[in-house]
Order: structure tokens, then sequence, then C-alpha cells
């Protein structure tokens, strides 16, 4: 008994370090995409791009191994798939024909281990590999926890969630985004489990959106916050152990430790907080510039807000007023007002990959302008408004006779 005890403890520990990297397969989807899988033991730090001449996309998976190195042939536009193991680095070549859209890999959790999955897609007019932005969007609180309750009965959970869907709505139908909604409904999703999701989804930033609430009813206004190990460090310190473990909360044995990932990988973490900031600066300048609302705090702040901890992903959480405000309150409460926070998101973060466009990103090229897909039910007065440009400007750029639009129809949007 002692001896199986033993073995089982020892087959655990095993477990727990060695993170296997399984080829699974190669097929064809629905929507003629193809996808790539393989398995792991756990959610890890996936590094994905692509390369030219010849054509490749690669994905480096640390702190894992891989037993196979053997090369696949594929069908096209796949060419192989090779791997190569460097120290606790497994690097996954996929070889191609020609040039293809692809997506972020994703890493899906099911009870048979962790898939690592990559989309691609022929596209003839590619001159190369091209992929979307992935952009998670938080909406706080949910379910039975409602945030805070506004001063006219309007709770923060519901605010947070229409203002995530306005920006989910913007970022779906400007060509080079990807928003990936953290949640969609009226759900309660744990802490951790927000900024572990988005690390699944292979999130390329991070955006929290939440209302504050205050016993003060005159304090008003916007903020946007980054995460802080000093003010973390510094709140954690005043929380006795057992008040730490239950505030924290568990992290399962197969998800992504982003504490040890913060010290193994210190320069990443510090272009995190230098992203972080840049992106938080440039929505808070944006938010500057909105009538609708008015700034609480001129800087951002740095606050202990664990969802946004991912140690590599520029993360930041807008507190987009205070419930507890009246005009705040109804400000949020109407469609206007939360457009406004909706669109100061958007520009702001337009901005941070404007400066900075991401390799392989349709921004690469022209970070100028942005193509935006016309939608059932738009009227070009209304995308003015999102896009903060006037109706004007939008009918010269496209050459719109008669403010003729129809779905489908794409436009090009200077930003
Ligand atoms: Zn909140």
């Amino acid at each position: 008994m002692k001896k199986y005890l033993f073995i089982c403890i020892f087959f655990l520990a095993f477990n727990l370090s060695s993170n296997e990297v399984t080829f699974v397969d190669v097929k064809e989807l629905n929507d003629s995409s193809i996808e790539v899988s393989y398995k792991l033991d756990k959610v890890s730090f996936v590094r994905s791009y692509a390369l030219k001449e010849p054509s490749r996309i690669v994905l480096e998976i640390e702190d894992s191994n891989i037993k196979s190195l053997k090369t696949r042939s594929f069908n096209f536009p796949i060419k192989q798939i090779r791997a190569a193991q460097n120290k606790n680095t497994t690097k996954l070549v996929i070889d191609l024909y020609e040039y293809v859209d692809w997506e972020k890999p994703v890493q899906e959790k099911t009870s048979e281990g962790i898939f690592l999955k990559l989309k691609l897609k022929r596209n003839r007019k590619n001159l190369k590999n091209t992929r979307d932005i992935v952009v998670a969007i938080d909406a706080g609180h949910g379910g039975r926890d409602p945030g805070a309750v506004g001063s006219n009965n309007v709770l923060e959970k519901d605010i947070t969630l229409l203002i995530a869907k306005e920006l989910e709505r913007t970022l779906r139908d400007v060509d080079g985004y990807s928003p990936k909604m953290i949640r969609v409904g009226d759900e309660l999703i744990d802490l951790n489990e927000r900024y572990l999701s988005s690390r699944r989804m292979g999130a390329d930033i991070f955006i929290s959106i939440h209302a504050d609430g205050f016993r003060l009813s005159s304090v008003k206004g916007a903020s946007v916050y980054i995460w802080s190990e000093k003010a973390s460090s510094i709140a954690a310190e005043n929380l006795s152990k057992k008040e730490l473990a239950s505030k924290i909360g568990k992290i399962a044995i197969d998800d992504f430790d982003e504490d040890k990932a913060r010290e193994d990988f210190p320069n990443i973490y510090k272009l995190k907080i230098e992203g972080s900031k840049r992106l938080g600066n440039e929505i808070l300048s944006e938010l500057r510039k909105d009538p609708y609302t008015k700034l609480h705090k001129k800087n951002i702040e740095f606050a202990d807000f664990r969802v946004l901890k991912s140690f590599d992903t520029p993360s930041v959480l807008i507190e987009s007023g205070f419930m507890t405000n009246p005009d705040d309150a109804e400000r949020l409460k109407g469609k206007p007002g939360r457009r406004m926070i909706a669109r100061s998101i958007f520009l702001g973060l337009h901005n941070y990959f404007k400066n900075q466009p991401v390799a392989d990103s349709v921004f690469e090229k022209d970070s100028k302008h942005v193509m935006y897909e016309i939608q059932k039910g738009d009227v070009l007065s209304e995308i003015a408004v999102r896009f903060g440009l006037s109706v004007e400007t939008i009918e010269i750029e496209n050459q719109l006779e008669n403010k003729s639009i129809y779905p489908g129809q794409i436009i090009r949007l200077k930003i």
C-alpha cells in the first residue's frame, strides 16, 4: 500500500512538471479553413509569428518538450509540419505553399488535456501571412455579482456588458481586429478565470470594463488603471495568509502560472508594463476628448486589480464613471454615453497599434485607415459618431453620392 502511494505521488509530481507536446491532426473545417492541433499537458506560454520566403508559421511553446520530431507532409496549402526542441522550448513550424490568413493559436481546455489549435485559411490576395489583432474584452462583474449599484438603480454589471458589446461590435466590423468576449451574458466568472481565459484566447491586449462606486455621491468621472506589482504586494501584506488564499482562489494544475512566468521572463514583463502604460494613456487621451465624459483622474492609476496580472499581455481597466454619482449613472444608462466610452477605448487601442504596428497585422502596412464593413441598420451619422469623424469626411474619402450605403459595403475611415 505504502509503495503504491509512493508511486502515485511520484507519478503526480512527474506529471506536474512535464508538459509534453503531441501532434494531433490537421483537418479542414466547415468554413474551409484548416486547423492544426496539438495536445499539451498544461496551458502554456506560446509565441506565434509568421515568416516570409518561404511562407511559414512558427509556434514556440515555452516550458515544454516534444518526443516526436518527425516531419509530416500535408496537402495544399500546408507543405509540411516540422518540430524542434531547444532546451525547454518546443518549436513547431508549419511550412506553407502560399501566404494565408491565420489566427493566433488558441488553447482549449478539455477533460482530455489542453488542445493547442492553429487556424489558417487560403487567401490568394495575400502578399504575406496576415492575422487579426486579438482583443480580449472583459465586462466586469456579472451573475450574482452586480458590481456597483447606481443611484438610478442601474447595475454596474449591465453597463459593463453593454459597453463591452458596443466595443466588440466596432472591432468585429473593422478589418484587422478579432474581439473575444470574456463573458457574453449575465454570468459570474472567477477573477482568475478572466485573465486565464484571455491567455487561452491568444489575446494581444486585455481590456477590462468597469464603473466605480463610492460612498460620496459627488465623486464622478472616468479613470484608467493598470496593474502594479507594488500595489499588489501592499494589498497582499495587509491580508493574512488565509485571507489571501481565499481571495486569490485556486488555479488548476493544468493552467498557467502568471506569477512564476513574471519571475522567469522579467524582460517580457517589463514590456507588458510599458505596453499597458502606453495603452492606458492612449485610451485616457481619447476619454479626454469625449464631450460626455469627465475624467476622475488625469493620469493612469496603478492598482491591485487581479484581472490585469497577465505577465505578458498589455492590460488596462477602465472605470467608465461612478455609478454612485447621479450624472455618471444617467450618462452610463444612456446609449450615447456608453457609446463614447466604447469609442474612446477603440480609438485608444487603435492608436496604440498604430504607433507600434503588430507584425503580420493589416495595420503593418497602413495604420492610418481602417476598413469598415457596413452592417444592416447602419447610418452614416452614427458611424461618424462611433469613429469620431464627420459625415462629410467619410463621404469625401469614399466618394459616396447621396449618402447611399448598403450592408456589406466596405468603406475607408481615416482615424
Ligand atoms: Zn467593478
